[in-house]
């Protein structure tokens, strides 16, 4: 067993690449060809394995696949077009109309309009508070039946943590699929299938990749989960090794049906980005703890919410669970100092934050919430998710600590 970076960095040579080349080739061909027919049918039988058609899979992104298994001690993941294709992948391909899903009700925005539609189509959607086991327990249903709870690790943009540990073993002793958004850690900083997670999410395009220039998601599954307790796996994915269940009918339905697959030339820029994910944390989580230091601090910031600073009421826990806090945090200017016009005031005043949405990215990225990725769902949800509408979310970058502090502390000397 190596260490992080040098199994990402080797693992492409691990099987055969053509001329000796250190990176995986992208391969673009769509379709593939066999000499011996009998080939062809035993790999659409699934007798051999062998690539098909570009939709169900393609070398470079099983490369890419196969980094990703290992960065989460898992047994098998896969890629999607984008984190919400692997999210939006959940109901679509391993839920029916008639279950119930729990889901905390701290939320990436996307993934909560996501389940507005989900509720939509039949499968009914509880929102619970997930700093709390209790308050998954108190539930959960038999009839509709809870199929599955699904949490982020560190909730964007308040960063509240789920309760991690206990929710695992509620969903463990109930046979619940126990599923986990794990973009604001990264499988760097937390394995879901530490807490009996049966699914890591991954946005790829957040600091796996760390660039800001290619899209992309993936599902692994951790292994822990026994799917024959799971009731909505099909006949014909029920012939496959039972530890692959769960991706199998993923795969299926959702990447060879749906179509939601992600491209060879974006795999290769995620596993080129990826190489360096281990360094780039280093830096913007000792960035984050520097940042929120001294504005905590700050005569004119009222609040900071990150799980790395003692007064987070979730800091324990992250303490236990994580191996740092991450580098993405949210705060309040003091309200006498700062209406909304001084929040603009502020943010022009910056000069290397750049004020965007995204995050993990390398440069440093700040964004008001209420009035741009969380103003569709509106005030009233915005405040049940814990959201001042003066909430700021910043994304630390891997910049030298001393130009961050100066910017902030620059762009803050207001009144
Ligand atoms: C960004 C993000 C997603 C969605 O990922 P995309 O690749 O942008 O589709 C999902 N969950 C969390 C926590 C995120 O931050």
């Amino acid at each position: 067993m190596t260490g992080f970076t040098t199994t990402i960095l080797h693992n492409d040579r691990q099987s055969l690449i053509e001329h000796g080349s250190l990176h995986k080739p992208i391969h673009t061909s769509v379709t593939y060809g066999y000499d011996d027919a009998q080939d062809l049918f035993d790999v659409f039988q699934n007798k051999k394995s062998g690539y098909r058609y570009g939709r169900q899979g393609n070398p470079t992104i099983t490369a890419l696949e196969d980094k990703l298994t290992k960065m989460e001690n898992g047994v098998a993941s896969l890629c999607f077009a984008s984190g919400m294709a692997a999210i939006g992948a959940l109901p679509l391909a391993l839920l029916k109309a008639g279950d119930h899903v729990i889901s905390s009700a701290f939320l990436f925005g996307n993934t909560s309009n996501l389940w507005q539609t989900t509720a939509d189509l039949g499968i009914s959607v509880s929102y619970v508070d997930a700093t709390k086991v209790e308050n998954i327990a108190a539930a959960l249903t038999l009839a509709p039946a809870t199929r599955m709870v699904f949490v982020e690790t560190i909730a964007n943009p308040r960063t509240q943590v789920a309760d991690l540990e206990k929710i695992g073993e509620l969903c463990q002793a109930r046979g619940i699929l126990f599923v986990v958004d794990n973009t604001m850690t990264s499988p760097y900083l937390f394995h879901p299938k530490a807490v009996g997670a049966a699914l890591s999410i991954n946005s790829l395009t957040k600091v796996i990749s760390g660039h800001g220039d290619v899209l992309g998601g993936c599902i692994t599954d951790t292994g822990v989960f026994d799917w024959r307790k799971f009731p909505n796996i099909a006949d014909n994915i029920q012939k496959q090794p039972v530890e692959l269940w769960g991706i199998s009918q993923l795969r299926a339905k959702a990447v060879r049906d749906f179509g939601a697959c992600l491209s060879p030339e974006a795999a290769h820029h995620i596993a080129i980005g990826a190489e360096t994910m281990a360094l780039r944390i280093e830096r913007q989580c000792s960035n984050t703890v520097q940042l929120t230091d001294m504005l905590a601090a700050h005569p004119n910031v009222s609040a900071v919410y990150y799980p790395g600073l003692k007064n987070h009421p979730e800091h324990p826990i992250a303490t236990k669970l994580f191996s740092a806090y991450g580098s993405i945090f949210s705060f309040e200017l003091k309200k006498s100092n700062a209406p909304d016009s001084n929040c603009i005031a502020f943010l022009n005043r910056l000069k290397i934050a750049i004020s965007a949405t995204h995050l993990g990215d390398n440069r440093t990225l700040i964004i008001p919430v209420a009035q741009t990725i969380f103003f569709e769902m509106g005030a009233e949800r915005r405040a049940a998710m814990g959201i001042s509408e003066s909430l700021i979310r910043v994304s630390v970058g891997i910049e030298e600590p001393a130009d961050l502090l100066t910017d902030f502390e620059h762009a803050l000397e207001f009144n």
